[in-house]
């Protein structure tokens, strides 16, 4: 069932109240934390280099960010979408924010590549893949990334 359809439980999670991710204390899969974000990159993608950038503060809009945090959190989209496509070599990054199913303001970050499976249009929902790395490939893919945002997040 749709979490919308069951309004007291919508309530509680957009409230923060019934939010899993703050009641762990963060997301899962944290590569890296950034100043207002933590990366989450799992071995489980949609795609190789898929990752999300999760806001450390609970809110559930982007409207819901003071100025100080939007700005600090386009700094931090910018960062890791710069190092994303830099370890990948993507030919377009995509970002998505939705929020349907967790309203804990997350946003996803993909890097196309020419001969994707969702080439010439949008990422189809439901889509983790077992497969989006191969063997060492994943801790690579983090350690690479790992690498990038430190030399991006340089002054
Ligand atoms: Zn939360």
């Amino acid at each position: 069932m749709m979490a919308w359809a069951d309004a007291e439980r919508w309530a509680r999670m957009r409230s923060g109240e019934d939010c899993p991710i703050c009641r762990r204390g963060g997301p899962n899969d944290v590569v890296a934390d950034l100043a207002v974000c933590w990366v989450t990159a799992g071995e489980r993608a949609p795609m190789r280099g898929y990752c999300c950038l999760v806001v450390k503060r609970y809110a559930v809009e982007l409207h819901d960010l003071t100025d100080e945090e939007a700005v600090a959190y386009m700094r931090d989209i910018q960062q890791l979408s710069r190092a994303v496509q830099r370890v990948t070599g993507a030919v377009k990054m995509n970002y998505e924010v939705h929020g349907n199913t967790l309203p804990h303001l997350h946003m996803h970050v993909y890097p196309r590549q020419v001969g994707d499976r969702f080439e010439g249009g949008p990422i189809t929902a439901g889509t983790i893949e077992d497969s989006a790395y191969g063997a060492e490939q994943y801790r690579e893919f983090v350690e690479q990334l790992q690498w990038q945002l430190a030399a991006a997040g340089a002054p």
